[in-house]
């Protein structure tokens, strides 16, 4: 009786192959840096399982990553004693996306994308058949008696069975690649070193690699904890690797932050913001990705450590004090890592203002990809919201990259207020009669074109002093400000005329309108919807009414 079964793959997962197998795609080298950090997961997962169940146990330093090349065969071999899969896990996991991201980036590729992207991106386990004609997953999980054998020639479907106990790892996953004609380079030592330098040198399990018919096993990495080290022993090499391994990324990081924290709680912190925005940065769940380790030990990436306004910074924070067996209650709600996400959070946000001044075009990209996401926190963490304001740029009637500081220092004489038009894009905003008073005085508005800014803005009290008001609120403060010479010199009509005006428009208005009055705001426009002073702000209205803003 055979127990061989075959299942189609998910749709996504088909789609994500087809485009693999046809794309004739630059950056191959990518699936060798998923594959062994799946591994590297399969290991920590395992030192992590280990903590509540002492059956699983493993002597430590026994954990290791294996690869093994038979370039006579054109064969590539990726072996780990992790965790392993039983046959559910191989079914679900490999045959599904397990990464919401991946999900959004194959759906962003039906509308258009650039397949391109893909090799930025990162497709997890499927990139094996990039390189791959046909794969073979073998796995024992960390305690069973049976393994199981997973193979696929990555068109349609996989093949599920029962594999010979005696010819499986005794625990964990060797995946076996056939190398396509043209990608039998991966099976050279000096291609695989290469890589493994390049793009997993940091993965915290060591690597060794076996030349089938040649060598004996040679070390490539010794998976010691680079965020252990101290800050002049990594080069920025070194850094650049590691944050490709643990943000699953391909980007450069525009800001590398790497300290050890001594006082009521010790931790070491190594944490990189990308320079590219990640596909689920907008993700409704708003998780933040930050690894927690308690004193090397991998202990969860579901702990929310960092505010969601900071949800796109990558690595790791490792902790000395926590308890290694804590239980996902203990990591909902506890002191210390209450602690050491305040200090963290604190310690990013100064070095994003210091940055701001030191570095400006590095800052610039960083506010690109991320200002909207920052800007959450100016009305969802109040207790930031100052060392936040430090940080916000805007884009404002006097330029780009504009800082509130930039803004109160170049005030008008009599300028109290910081004058703000909220809209769905600086040229509908830009073209608006209602910047003609602020326009007329000199006065500076900040653009407000990101959907959070009608939300902070209500209710942030101020900066330096200086109350935020609408262009489209009545201000007597405005009026104050001496107009500039050249718009002052329109031809007046009488006072009487504008009292007769007004009142027969609000006769003919009616209920329209709550009331209708001359104003010195207007220079080009004969007029301007306003909204009363205390009222809420016209676009923030239409946002809360559902229409158009
Ligand atoms: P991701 O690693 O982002 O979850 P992948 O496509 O790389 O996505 O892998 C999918 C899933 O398959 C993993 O989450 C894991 O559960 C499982 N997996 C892959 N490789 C291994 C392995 N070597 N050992 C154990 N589980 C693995
Ligand atoms: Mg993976």
């Amino acid at each position: 009786e055979t127990k061989r079964e075959t299942r189609p793959f998910e749709a996504e997962v088909s789609r994500l192959l087809a485009m693999m197998v046809h794309s004739v795609y630059s950056n191959r080298d990518v699936f060798l840096r998923e594959l062994v950090s799946n591994a590297a997961d399969a290991c920590e997962k395992l030192r992590q399982k280990a903590l509540s169940d002492p059956a699983l146990a493993v002597e430590s330093g026994s954990l290791a990553i294996t690869i093994t090349a038979d370039p006579a065969a054109r064969r590539l071999t990726i072996a780990d004693n992790g965790i392993g899969m039983d046959h559910d896990e191989l079914v679900d996991n490999l045959g599904t996306i397990a990464r919401s991201g991946t999900r959004a980036f194959v759906e962003s590729l039906e509308e258009g994308a650039d397949s391109n992207l893909i090799g930025r991106f990162g497709v997890g386990f499927y990139s094996a058949f990039m390189v791959a004609g046909r794969v073979e997953v073998v796995s024992r999980k960390a305690g069973a008696a049976e393994a199981w054998r997973w193979t696929s020639d990555g068109k349609g479907s996989f093949a599920v069975e029962p594999a010979d106990p005696a010819a499986a790892p005794e625990r964990g996953t060797r995946v076996v690649l056939d190398l396509l004609d043209d990608a039998e380079d991966y099976a050279t030592e000096a291609t695989i070193e290469r890589i493994v330098t390049a793009h997993s040198a940091h993965v915290p399990v060591p690597i060794a690699l076996v030349l089938e018919g040649g060598l004996a096993e040679k070390t490539l990495t010794d998976g010691g904890a680079l965020w252990r080290k101290a800050k002049s022993a990594v080069t920025p090499e070194e850094y650049r690797a590691f944050y490709g391994h643990v943000g699953h990324a391909f980007d450069e990081p525009a800001l590398t932050l790497h300290y050890r924290a001594e006082g009521r709680t010790e931790y070491s912190v190594l944490l990189f913001v990308p320079s590219e925005k990640p596909f689920d940065l907008f993700d409704p769940e708003r998780r933040n990705r930050i690894k927690l380790y308690v004193r090397r030990v991998f202990v969860t990436e579901d702990a929310a450590i960092l505010p969601p306004f900071l949800r796109f910074v990558r690595g790791v924070i490792d902790s000395e004090d926590l308890p290694l067996n804590i239980s996902r209650e203990m990591l909902q709600k506890n002191a210390v890592l209450d602690l050491i996400g305040k200090g963290v959070t604190n310690r990013l946000l100064s070095e994003l203002a210091k940055l701001a001044e030191s570095d400006k075009p590095a800052f610039e990209k960083i506010w690109t990809a991320f200002g909207p996401v920052l800007k959450e926190g100016l009305y969802e963490d109040p207790e930031r919201r100052d060392a936040l304001f430090e940080i916000v740029r805007f884009r404002t009637t006097k330029g780009t990259m504009r800082s509130l500081k930039d803004y109160v220092a170049d005030l008008r004489p009599n300028q109290t207020e910081i004058y703000y038009a909220l809209g769905a894009d600086e040229k509908t905003i830009l073209a608006s009669p209602q910047l003609e008073g602020c326009r007329a005085r000199g006065v500076e508005v900040l653009l407000l074109a990101d959907p959070v800014d009608a939300f902070w803005v209500r209710t942030a009290l101020g900066y330096d002093g200086k109350p935020f008001r609408s262009v489209t609120q009545g201000s007597a403060a405005l009026d104050a400000i001496p107009r500039a010479e050249e718009a002052a010199s329109t031809e007046a009509a009488s006072d009487a005329a504008v009292a007769t005006l007004g009142a027969r428009l609000k006769q003919v208005l009616g209920d329209a309108v709550s009331e209708v009055r001359p104003s010195t705001r207007l220079v080009d426009s004969p007029v301007c919807l306003v909204a009363p002073e205390f009222g809420p702000d016209r676009h923030l209205e239409r946002l809360l009414a559902g229409r158009e803003g």
